[in-house]
């Protein structure tokens, strides 16, 4: 019988990529693999992976995708939204149980990997005695968090929203408590209750896979290999296999960017991109492009429409904005010789391989971070949902990639303060300074991927022990 690895990938590109890309990794470890990945309808509902999917499945025939059926969505009680992602993974169980029982019949399921917002199926899968590794899409810093959470959650009764203090995890910065995931916010709300059950499962599990390399975070590798972030420990097995990056595009879309971006000088584009979700408010946008006019700088901009009113959290469906009502009046035509502004949508990781891009405002997505660091391109830090608060404080005081960004309570940046720091960032020493250290990181990314390479060594070490357990 064939020997297949099944992969549960979470919503968004970002969790998506770095799936299939460790799926292309075991694939040139070993050829005689197959690879089946799980989607639920929403991951091939958007353009950007639709395409992507396409590509692959032309690209990879050992890749093969397997559409779930739509199911009707539950009533949404959530407050927000990656509850409501727990909640439709929750729902999907018995049809990934279902899914499971045909592919054994046919095929030797020598491993599950589950995204950690897949968690739901970490239940299923062991019950079919699969061997249930877990691909950590974030930080090693990030995985420490999501380790410790059980002790912390024994040790602080308070939910981190109402609890004012700094967190000292093992290996890492002191976090301040509003800078915790928001999903870890509130003791109460599902998505807590959902990462709790993540924390203890993953140090169950036969072993854990992040989207990291070895030089980047070696403080926090330690303290996860030496246990100290789970109560019960030892740690399962960690891979670290990173970066799980696409730097080429799907379709021809950007074009445009890279036509624009040739004419530019060396390294003097700053990049404005907010993710797959990143949406702003009118007034913030008006007052962006405000403070990009006024730093002086050359910039490519994807740009948005506001999330609706009532929006609860962030969507992945992006509708067209109007640029001439978003931004100030004959903004785009004043700066077109120094900016491009794109709609809704670029091809990120080609555009920080660019030799014009110099600086990159990010929205501190993990993804986004590691294509940054592989390219050698410095930030400035401005995040925006999710773990990004978090990641924002190891970019600045931890692997010092980044600049923060002086935010109001409410997250709004003023004109100036964007200004001051794209300046920073592109022109002044401290900026200098962030960009020689970036570039010293983006030599070890790539040494970590090339062959004999500390991430290469690790997928092999991940598939040789996969391949040892008796199934
Ligand atoms: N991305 C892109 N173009 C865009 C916005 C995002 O190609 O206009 C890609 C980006 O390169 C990254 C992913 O979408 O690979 C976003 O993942 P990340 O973890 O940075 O953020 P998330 O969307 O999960 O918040």
């Amino acid at each position: 019988m064939e020997s297949v690895v099944v992969m549960l990938p979470s919503l968004g590109i970002g969790h998506l990529i770095s799936m299939v890309e460790l799926g292309e990794l075991i694939l040139t470890h070993d050829p005689t693999f197959t690879i089946i990945i799980l989607l639920t309808p929403a991951h091939y509902e958007t353009k950007s992976t639709a395409n992507y999917i396409k590509n692959v499945t032309s690209t990879t025939p050992s890749i093969t995708f397997h559409n779930l059926p739509t199911l009707p969505h539950p009533p949404d009680t959530s407050t927000h939204f990656f509850d409501h992602v727990f909640q439709i993974s929750k729902l999907y169980k018995p049809i990934i149980r279902d899914t499971l029982q045909t592919i054994s019949e046919k095929s030797t399921i020598k491993a599950g990997i589950l995204d950690f917002m897949s968690n739901d199926a970490f239940e299923v899968c062991t019950s079919f005695n699969i061997p249930t590794y877990y691909l950590f899409t974030g930080s090693a810093f990030g995985l420490n968090i999501m380790l410790y959470m059980r002790t912390l959650h024994e040790n602080v009764s308070e939910s981190f929203k109402d609890l004012r203090t700094y967190i000292q995890p093992p290996g890492t910065p002191p976090i301040y408590s509003l800078d915790m995931p928001m999903t870890m916010y509130d003791r109460n709300s599902n998505s807590y209750k959902s990462l709790l059950s993540v924390s203890e499962n993953m140090a169950k599990s036969s072993g854990i896979i992040v989207n990291t390399f070895a030089k980047l975070e070696p403080k926090v590798m330690k303290a996860i290999a030496d246990g100290e972030c789970i109560p019960d420990g030892p740690t399962p097995p960690t891979y670290y296999v990173g970066p799980l990056i696409r730097d080429n595009s799907d379709d021809n879309s950007g074009d445009k960017c890279l036509k624009w971006l040739n004419l530019q000088p060396s390294k003097s584009v700053v990049v404005l991109i907010f993710g797959s979700m990143g949406k702003f408010k009118k007034d913030q946008l008006k007052e962006m492009a405000k403070g990009l006019e006024k730093s002086g700088q050359r910039f490519l901009w994807v740009v948005r429409s506001p999330p609706p009113e009532n929006e609860k959290g962030h969507e992945f469906a992006l509708k067209e904005p109007d640029l001439d009502d978003l931004l100030p009046a004959g903004f785009i035509e004043r700066n077109k010789e120094k900016g491009l502004v794109v709609k809704n949508w670029a091809p990120q990781g080609e555009i920080l391989r660019h030799e014009s891009v110099g600086g990159f405002v990010c929205h501190c997505g993990w993804n986004s971070v590691l294509e940054a660091m592989h390219n050698g391109v410095p930030l400035v830090a401005w995040p925006l949902y999710a773990e990004q608060k978090m990641n924002r404080v190891y970019l600045v005081e931890g692997i010092k990639v980044a600049l923060p960004l002086k935010m109001g309570e409410d997250g709004f940046v003023t004109a100036e303060e964007l200004a001051e720091r794209v300046r920073e960032l592109m022109e002044e020493d401290s900026g200098k300074k962030l960009r020689e250290h970036v570039s010293a990181i983006s030599e070890s990314a790539k040494a970590a991927v090339m062959e004999g390479g500390s991430s290469r060594v690790a997928v092999a070490e991940f598939v040789e022990s996969m391949k040892s357990v008796r199934v």
